[in-house]
């Protein structure tokens, strides 16, 4: 059920897959709300989603994550 984020029952840590950067809160993460995500519909058309925060591992780059703004 999360796609994104990397998620590990046993323990409420989250690691980087790519660099396995432990993070343990937001300031192992960077945030972008410049990205639009895109919702394909079955007959083709496409819904934009706007103001969402990607997060990023603060590391390497890698997205972990979308969370909703308002
Ligand atoms: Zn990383």
């Amino acid at each position: 059920m999360c796609p994104l984020a990397v998620c590990d029952s046993m323990t409420d840590t989250l690691h980087c897959p790519d660099c396995e950067t432990e993070i343990e809160s937001a300031d192992n993460l960077e945030t972008s709300s410049d990205v639009p995500e895109v919702e394909v519909e079955e007959d083709g058309s496409f819904s934009l989603f706007e103001n969402r925060d990607l997060f990023l591992c603060k590391s390497c780059k890698r997205p972990l994550g979308v969370g909703r703004s308002k």
